[in-house]
């Protein structure tokens, strides 16, 4: 199945650490790596962390409008109308009358307080089937969790054995979280980047500095649609993609991209029209999440959604946006980019060390395949995230001409270029050595 993801146009995967063990998600790692060397192509696996989320336990609950539940930590009692949870540290910090949403937003509790033997008591607004291990979001409260999480830290070494390429933050709310998280990163000798999900009204807020401490953001809509009223999803998602974007920063947009998929094998209209859109808005990727981890029709709805992203991507109105960077290497990048878009060249090519160069290179999104030449293994799947990235892995040679006729090579097996085209390089001259780019070349292929 994973095979078949990739051929059909995924590449990166998302392994959610809010499901499932930590066996099973090396497991999941080490399917990904073999299918991705299988075929002989990069694939980016993200490990999204559970972060600080309250989730109900093992157990199922029939909820009915207007009954009284109580709330306490670890095992329910369904029975007894008793829903145990993961988390219980927040009773204190809400308010009678704060609303309390599960599953999504799809079922609604109404908080009256906390009772003697410590538990909360709440009154089912919006009832129906509570299934095992569904969120439970109180939105505008603080839950009293730090920031890497007790599971998290568990997590984090996991990652940082087993060797991911992405890290996925949930429930961000400041830039000082995400400086936590690092500084949990460093002590434990994990350096993978930094994605914060922008999942709530606090991250809202505090979009700017969050941007600024992260090396990437995910409009994860399916929280942020629980935490603030719906009808700010689409105007949040753009603010967040031009926020990322003037900082050279990762954008994903996630969730319900293509929901009707999950049972049916054709999308709706407006599914077909949000993808297109964000595609338009040149995100650097697009996230699917139910519809492949659980759906009927996994294959088809990538396939699905390469085909809508091929046409947008066919249909832009600008060949390159205008992005602030006044660091003299991005500036290296917008020049390469401007030669390689009036010398009509085939593709823009980078040779890549240290991985900041293709970040740089994606954020103008050139309306032309990217390149990125590397020797290390990280930085080849890492790229598949960023914007019209084509990774390619190439031995240390150090010699300019070899290294250009290696690649060129390579971009003829890939039927990208053939003989009369133009390329144009951006890279660090002497190739693999200590300086940053600095040296932009037109070739021609002969
Ligand atoms: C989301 O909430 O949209 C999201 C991507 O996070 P998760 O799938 O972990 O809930």
């Amino acid at each position: 199945m994973l095979e078949a993801a990739l051929r059909a146009g995924a590449d990166a995967v998302r392994i959610n650490f809010s499901h499932g063990d930590s066996a099973q998600h090396v497991r999941y790692l080490k399917l990904v790596r073999a299918a991705a060397a299988k075929l002989g192509r990069p694939c980016a696996v993200l490990a999204d962390l559970m972060g600080p989320k309250i989730r109900v336990d093992r157990a199922t609950y029939i909820l009915e409008p207007g009954k009284l539940v109580s709330l306490t930590k670890g095992r329910g009692v369904p029975e007894n109308n008793v829903i145990g949870l993961t988390h219980a540290g927040w009773f204190d910090n809400a308010k009678s009358g704060q609303r309390i949403l599960l599953d999504d937003g799809k079922l609604e509790l109404e908080f009256l307080g906390t009772l003697k033997n410590g538990n909360g008591r709440a009154k089912v607004v919006r009832g129906g089937t509570l299934k095992p291990g569904k969120s439970l979001n109180v939105p505008g409260v603080d839950l009293g969790l730090p920031m890497p999480t007790a599971k998290d830290r568990i997590d984090l070494k996991v990652i940082q054995k087993a060797g991911f390429d992405w890290i996925a933050a949930s429930f961000v709310s400041s830039a000082e979280d995400v400086r936590k998280l690092r500084a949990f990163c460093d002590r434990i000798h994990l350096t993978v980047p930094i994605i914060s999900k922008i999942e709530n009204a606090a991250a809202v807020e505090k979009l700017e500095e969050i941007v600024e401490a992260s090396d990437g953001v995910m409009v994860a809509r399916g929280d942020l649609g629980v935490e603030v009223e719906l009808e700010r999803i689409p105007t949040l998602q753009r603010n967040v993609i031009h926020a990322a974007r003037a900082a050279g920063k990762v954008t994903i947009v996630a969730t319900q991209m293509l929901e009707t998929m999950m049972e049916n094998p054709l999308p709706t209209r407006a599914e077909v029209t949000d993808v297109s859109t964000a595609a338009l808005s040149r995100v650097d990727s697009l996230m699917l999440s139910g519809e492949t981890a659980a759906g009927k029709y996994p294959v088809e709805t990538i396939a699905m959604m390469a085909r809508i992203i091929r046409m947008a991507e066919k249909n832009l109105e600008e060949d390159i946006v205008s992005v602030p960077h006044s660091d003299a290497m991005a500036l290296m990048c917008e020049a390469g980019l401007y030669l390689s878009l009036i010398a009509g060249a085939r593709a823009l090519i980078t040779i890549s060390t240290r991985g900041s160069t293709p970040r740089y290179l994606s954020s103008y999104r050139g309306n032309i395949p990217i390149v990125v030449a590397c020797t290390n293994e990280a930085i080849y799947h890492r790229s598949t995230l960023y914007y019209s990235m084509n990774p390619m892995r190439i031995e240390p040679v150090r010699e300019t001409e070899t290294v250009f006729r290696k690649i060129e090579k390579g971009l003829r097996n890939w039927k990208l270029v053939n003989r009369g085209d133009v390329l144009v390089f951006v890279f660090g001259y002497p190739i693999h050595g200590k300086h940053r780019t600095n040296t932009i070349r037109r070739w021609d292929v002969e």
